[in-house]
């Protein structure tokens, strides 16, 4: 067995890779619905890597078919190079998994859970390795508790402890810090950075803030399409033609006559008499107060949203 084991191990060292995940033309469809279309994207061994998107974009479908959870409709996967179809069996040894809603066993203890998973994975040295696992995600405080016990902030630990026990090389963590509450975002995103050192990651999320807190690249997918991949720097940094405005006026307003000023390009309501505009540069914003005046409004906030992530977010998946 250890014999068989250690064969293994120099075996994955003689494959070679470039990438650590490599996704070409994948299209997924449930059905009738499409929800990954002709999605082609690789990430780089060593990164942390932001998998941005609104609810329904298509990011878990795709963090399950790199997992290996459901196959693709066409195009390929591989993962350090094994390809998802061929060989699953490598490439769920190469990966960790935080699924979105992390189906804890609640009525075990933390330390059993581990232990139980580190069984599947057929760890040597199991109990050395629990508590290590238990020191690297910081559950010493709670090792001795049943996970039903825990918050969702120590539950979240326990995933990404079950998600690293067999020292994969790749994390997919499938949204790891929706439902937190601020510290314990905090803390989570702090424990990712610390494993990002070691380790490839790749994170889904549908929040901006998240990309911009912790990953070094980010790829925006909407509607099962990739609308942007690039270094998280470079997307807010992204030179806009358009500039994105929210304003907000004193009464209501009928749509169509602010989609009427000249120079804008957009008109979508926010909220009851906020509303964004994609206008076509700095000088429409003239217009926009002329029409208030015009219309007897009175503008109580305007705010220019160039330069940031969240803009681009905006203007590429609304
Ligand atoms: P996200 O994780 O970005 O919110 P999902 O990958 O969960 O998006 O879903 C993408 C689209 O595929 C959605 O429109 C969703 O309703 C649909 N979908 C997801 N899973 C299934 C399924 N098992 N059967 C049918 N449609 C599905
Ligand atoms: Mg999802």
């Amino acid at each position: 067995m250890e014999n068989e084991e250690k064969l293994q191990t120099s075996n994955f060292k003689l494959q070679t890779f470039n990438m650590s995940i490599e996704v070409k033309n994948v299209t997924k469809i449930y059905g009738e619905q499409k929800a990954l279309d002709d999605v082609s994207f690789s990430i780089e061994p060593g990164h942390i890597v932001g998998f941005l998107g609104p609810n329904g974009a298509g990011k878990s479908t795709m963090m399950k078919i790199i997992t290996c959870f459901i196959p693709q409709t066409s195009g390929s996967v591989s993962v350090c190079g094994y390809n998802v179809i061929e060989s699953p069996i490598d490439v769920k040894k190469q990966i960790g998994y935080l699924p979105e809603h992390n189906p804890l066993y609640l009525d075990m203890y933390v330390k059993e859970y581990l232990d139980f998973v580190g069984g599947v994975y057929k760890i040597n040295n199991r109990k050395a390795r629990v508590k290590e696992m238990i020191d690297i995600v910081g559950l010493g405080v709670e090792q001795n508790k049943k996970i039903g016990a825990l918050s969702k902030g120590y539950r979240q630990r326990v995933g990404l402890a079950q998600a690293m026990i067999h020292d994969p090389k790749v994390l997919i963590l499938d949204e790891p810090t929706t439902g937190l509450d601020p510290n314990q975002l905090e803390e989570i995103r702090e424990l990712i950075r610390s494993i990002g050192k070691e380790k490839t990651i790749m994170l889904s999320t549908h929040i901006m803030q998240e990309v911009e807190a912790i990953c070094d690249k980010t790829i925006i997918v909407n509607q099962g399409k990739i609308v942007a991949d690039d270094k998280t720097q470079n997307l807010r940094k992204q030179k806009n033609d358009e500039i994105i405005l929210t304003v907000e006026f004193d009464k209501d307003v009928d749509v169509k006559k602010l989609k009427g000023i000249n120079g804008v390009i957009l008109v979508k309501n926010k909220q009851n008499k906020v509303w964004f505009f994609a206008i076509k540069n700095d000088g429409v914003r003239n217009n926009i107060f002329q029409f208030a005046v015009q219309q007897d409004l009175v503008v109580l906030t305007i705010q220019k949203e160039t330069e940031s992530l969240e803009t681009v977010f905006k203007k590429l998946t609304t």
